[in-house]
C-alpha cells in the first residue's frame, strides 16, 4: 500500500484552544438552554457551545441535555434503525496499536487473509440471516492493497443467494491514496470509515509507536483524500479511552467543521467506539469512558452535529446499547461475529485470540429485530440513497422539508417487509405487521402512500429491492 508522506499538511484540530475550552466553569443554565435550542432547531453548533454542554455536572441540567438529545434524534431521524455486520477479511498488520490484538507484535493471535471462496462463504452466512448492509474490515498491511479490497468488494456484491444479497459495502480500511480512493468509488463502496483513534497528538505517539498508522497528519487528511476521490460518504471516528473523552468529542467537532470548510459537506456518520478487552493486552485504566460519561458523549454528540448519523457498535453489552440508543443512534450492528470466518465457521464461544477485540452483544440478528420491534422502532436495511446517488448532501435527509416522509420511512417499511417475508417467524412477523401497520397509520392519504401501500403489497407477492 503506498504511503507517500504527511509532508506539507496543517494540523487543522485545533488542540490548544480545545484545552483552553475544557478548561472553562460550568455553563450557566441559561447558557445551555440557548444552546439546546439552537441543536433543536437542527443548526450544528460550535466548538464552545459544544464544550459548554461538555462542562455541565448538575443532575438536573444534565437531564434536560438527554431530553433534549432524545427529542433530536426522534425529529431528525425518527424511530428507524439501520442495522448492519462487521465482515473482517483480513489481520495481517504491520502497525504496532498498543489497544488492539492484531497488532504486529502479537504472536498469539491467529493470522488469516480469508480466501475468494472463503469470502463468499462468509457473504452466504450473512445473507443467509438477512444482512443487506455490511462493513469490510482489515489490518493494514501490503497484502490489503485498494486492488486487493476492491476485488472484495466486487466479490462481494457478486454473491447472491435466492433473494438474498448485499447491497452496500462499507469500508474499514487503513487510509488510502487519491488514486485508491477513485477505485472504492469505482466498485461502489457505500462509507468510508476510519477513526483517528485519538486526537491528542502525544497520546496518538504514544498508542501508534511504530508502522504507517505513526503518521498521524496521513490518517487525519484520510477523508479529505476519499473526498477527493469522490468517495463523499465518509465516516469519523475515535477510540474511547485513549484520552480524556472531552478533548476527542471536541475533535471529533473540529474535524467535522473542517470537511464542512473544505468540501461543502460534513461526514456521514461518527463512530465513538470503547476500548474492549484484547488478546495478550494489559488494559490502562486511565481514561476509561464510564457509562455515565459514554451516555453524556453520545447525546452531545447528537446535540453538536445533528446531520450526522451514528453508530452504536456491539462492543457495548445489550442492555446499555437499549438504553443509549434513544440519545441519538441511528445505526447499529447485529448478529456480529468479528472473528475471520466467524459466519460461515461459527463456534459457540469468543476466541480473544482470534479477534481484534472482545464483543459485549453476541445476539443473533433476528432477536435484535425482534426487541426494536417490541420498542416500536423500525429495523431498516435500507440502502437507497448511495444507490440512487443521494450521496455526499448529509444535510439532505435531515434539512430537505419531508424527506424522511418521503424516502426514509417508507424505505424502512419495505426493507422490513422483505426481511419478514424472507427470514422472520411466525412470531416475528406478527410483531413486524403491527410495527408496519402503526406507521402506516400514521402516514397522510396521498398518493405516496398508496404507491407505498402498492410496493408493500408487491413484496408480499415475491418482488424485492423497491425502493423510493
Ligand atoms: N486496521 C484499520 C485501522 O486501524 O484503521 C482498520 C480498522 S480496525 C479493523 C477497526 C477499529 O477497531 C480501529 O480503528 C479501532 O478504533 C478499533 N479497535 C482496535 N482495537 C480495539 C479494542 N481493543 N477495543 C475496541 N475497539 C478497538
Ligand atoms: Fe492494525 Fe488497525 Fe489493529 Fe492498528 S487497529 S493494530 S492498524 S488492525
Amino acid at each position: 500500500m503506498t504511503h507517500p508522506s504527511s509532508d506539507g499538511l496543517t494540523d487543522f484540530i485545533p488542540a490548544e484552544r480545545i484545552q483552553e475550552l475544557l478548561d472553562r466553569a460550568p455553563a450557566t443554565p441559561a447558557e445551555v438552554r440557548e444552546i439546546l435550542a439552537k441543536s433543536l432547531a437542527k443548526r450544528r453548533l460550535e466548538l464552545a457551545e459544544m464544550a459548554a454542554l461538555l462542562s455541565v455536572s448538575d443532575p438536573a441540567l444534565q437531564e434536560e441535555l438527554f431530553a433534549a438529545a432524545c427529542t433530536l434524534k426522534k425529529t431528525v431521524y425518527g424511530n428507524r434503525i439501520v442495522l448492519f455486520a462487521p465482515l473482517y477479511i483480513g489481520n495481517k498488520c504491520t502497525n504496532s496499536c498498543v489497544y488492539c490484538g492484531f497488532r504486529a507484535e502479537n504472536r498469539q493471535v491467529v493470522r488469516r487473509t480469508l480466501s475468494d471462496d472463503e469470502l463468499r462463504a462468509e457473504v452466504l452466512a450473512l445473507i443467509a440471516k438477512g444482512h443487506k448492509r455490511i462493513v469490510i474490515d482489515y489490518g493494514e498491511h501490503p497484502d490489503y492493497s485498494a486492488e486487493v479490497i476492491a476485488h472484495a468488494v466486487e466479490t462481494i456484491y457478486a454473491t447472491k443467494a435466492g433473494n438474498g444479497e448485499i447491497r452496500r459495502v462499507n469500508v474499514n480500511c487503513a487510509p488510502l491514496d487519491v488514486e485508491g480512493y477513485r477505485l472504492m468509488k469505482a466498485v461502489g463502496i457505500g462509507t468510508y470509515q476510519i477513526f483517528q483513534e485519538t486526537y491528542h497528538r502525544p497520546s496518538y505517539a504514544a498508542m501508534h509507536p511504530r508502522g504507517d498508522k505513526a503518521d498521524f497528519l496521513w490518517r487525519l487528511y484520510g477523508q479529505d483524500r476519499a473526498m477527493e476521490g469522490g468517495c463523499d460518504d465518509v465516516g469519523l471516528g475515535a477510540l474511547f479511552g485513549l484520552y480524556d473523552w472531552r478533548f476527542e468529542a471536541l475533535a471529533l467537532l473540529a474535524h467535522a467543521i473542517h470537511l464542512e470548510e473544505a468540501f461543502g459537506v460534513g461526514p456521514h456518520t461518527f463512530s465513538f467506539p470503547r476500548i474492549k478487552d484484547a488478546s495478550n493486552r494489559a488494559l490502562d485504566p486511565a481514561y476509561a469512558v464510564s457509562d455515565e460519561e459514554f451516555a453524556r458523549l453520545i447525546a452531545i454528540l447528537r446535540l453538536a452535529v445533528p446531520y450526522t448519523g451514528m453508530i452504536l457498535t456491539a462492543r457495548e453489552p445489550a442492555a446499555l446499547r437499549r438504553r443509549l440508543l434513544a440519545f441519538g443512534c441511528s445505526q447499529i450492528d447485529a448478529g456480529s461475529r468479528i472473528e475471520l470466518g466467524g459466519y460461515s465457521e461459527a463456534s459457540a464461544e469468543q476466541d480473544l485470540d482470534k479477534e481484534q477485540f472482545r464483543l459485549g452483544d453476541c445476539r443473533p440478528l433476528d432477536e435484535v429485530v425482534g426487541e426494536l420491534l417490541e420498542a416500536g422502532e423500525i429495523p431498516s436495511w435500507c440502502t437507497a440513497c448511495y444507490r440512487r446517488g443521494r450521496t455526499g448532501e448529509h444535510f439532505m435527509e435531515f434539512a430537505i422539508p419531508g424527506f424522511i416522509k418521503r424516502f426514509c420511512t417508507p424505505n424502512a417499511l419495505l426493507t422490513l417487509q422483505e426481511y419478514l417475508s424472507d427470514y422472520g417467524s411466525p412470531a416475528l412477523r406478527e410483531k413486524g405487521a403491527a410495527v408496519i401497520a402503526a406507521e402506516l397509520a400514521k402516514l397522510p392519504e396521498d398518493a405516496g402512500k398508496s404507491e407505498l401501500l402498492a410496493r408493500l403489497a408487491a413484496i408480499e407477492q415475491g418482488q424485492r429491492d423497491l425502493n423510493f
